[in-house]
């Protein structure tokens, strides 16, 4: 079995190469391809005798994304991709400009087994966890693709993080180590749907990033029937984990609600919302849902989803309702693979670009 190098820290590759019978600087060099350059493959590592690059090729594998879908938002350059895996499954990524930067929405597992009842991704369960590997080659594959560099990181693909946990912790030291791309933990996001004792886990690292939490329902009514993890850590607990996280860390919590017309965007919900709140360390970040053909989600309506902020502004919390980007692209994560699995039983043929 060749073993999964792009997963390996520096530390680790040393060794590995020092087993190999080889000098210890050349670690720092195959290092720098894998992770400043994001090479795909050992024969790009041209500074390296073809010897050792037959020997790596030997021992190691990267773990690399192909493109198999890439699709342009016409209103707003948001770039979405389905890559394909070494084993001929799908994620999917998606690129977007601000201001500030670059982002990159990635995914941590290949399908996900959390049932949320609005969400594509999780229609057909999960398939598998993804390597710190296949975290990352999604980004690296995507600034080669692009010629830019990614300056921020948002775990809001497909999958559930936390459900990864240590693959996930691992990428995350990769992404933010010095050696590779060196991105800033207080440029990355994390986001789950509520998995309790990985948020306490979580907390002990005491890391800079940002931790947003799926709510999307103010009581445990609603949100069990909107996300079944609801019934094994209900709101209460999950808010007293949220609070203990914010008090551990000082970093505040993004919470995330998608407004579902009818479900959970009432004045009333609003109000409830405030006080489950109150008095934490947040922001609410409310999205209207996207809607996906199977779920039968509707989309609230302009008037219900100012009314909803409204509420929560004059109660005095920093609330954003999230520009829709992409669209016409099917950027809400998790629709493009459901789709291309359902078209093309194999792997699909085309490779596309619109
Ligand atoms: N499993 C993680 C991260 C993946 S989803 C989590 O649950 O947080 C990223 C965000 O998109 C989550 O807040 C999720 O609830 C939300 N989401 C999923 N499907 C959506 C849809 N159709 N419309 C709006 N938001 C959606």
């Amino acid at each position: 079995m060749k073993k999964d190098i792009l997963s390996m820290t520096m530390e680790e590759l040393t060794e590995e190469i020092v087993s190999l019978g080889l000098p210890k600087y050349r670690a720092g060099q195959i290092y720098r391809w894998l992770h400043k350059v994001g090479v795909q493959d050992f024969s790009e590592m041209t500074d390296l005798s073809l010897q050792l690059r037959n020997t790596l090729n030997d021992n190691f594998v990267i773990f690399s994304c192909n493109i198999e879908k890439k699709l342009i938002s016409e209103y707003d350059s948001t770039v979405k991709y389905l890559f394909s895996l070494h084993d001929g499954e799908f994620v999917e990524s998606v690129v977007m400009k601000y201001k500030y930067g670059y982002t990159v929405c990635v995914s941590s597992q290949v399908g996900c087994r959390m049932g949320c009842k609005f969400c594509a991704s999780t229609l057909a369960g999960v398939v598998r966890n993804l390597y710190p590997s296949e975290i990352l080659s999604q980004i690296y594959a995507a600034e080669r693709d692009l010629g830019v560099r990614i300056s921020h990181v948002v775990m809001m693909g497909m999958g559930e993080p936390l459900d990864n946990y240590e693959n996930v912790l691992r990428f995350l030291r990769l992404i933010s180590d010095d050696y590779g791309k060196n991105i800033s933990m207080r440029h990355i996001s994390l986001s789950t749907c509520g998995i309790v004792p990985k948020i306490y886990e979580l907390a002990q690292l005491d890391l800079q990033l940002t931790l947003s939490v799926s709510l999307h329902a103010p009581n445990n009514e609603i949100r069990s029937a909107m996300m079944p993890v609801n019934r094994k850590w209900p709101v209460e607990t999950l808010i007293e984990a949220c609070r203990s996280y914010t008090e551990k860390t000082s970093r505040r919590i993004s919470f995330e609600y998608a407004l579902v017309a009818g479900q959970n965007d009432s004045p009333v919900c609003a109000k409830q919302l405030a006080s489950l709140l109150h008095g934490m360390l947040c922001h609410i970040n409310l999205i209207p849902v996207n809607e996906v053909r199977e779920t039968g989600c509707r989309e609230s309506s302009p008037a219900d989803v100012k009314r909803f902020s409204d509420i929560l502004s004059a109660k005095g919390y920093a609330v954003t309702v999230r520009r829709k980007l992409g669209s016409d692209i099917n950027a809400a994560c998790g629709q493009l693979r459901r789709n291309t699995i359902k078209n093309n039983q194999n792997r699909p043929e085309n490779k596309e670009q619109s």
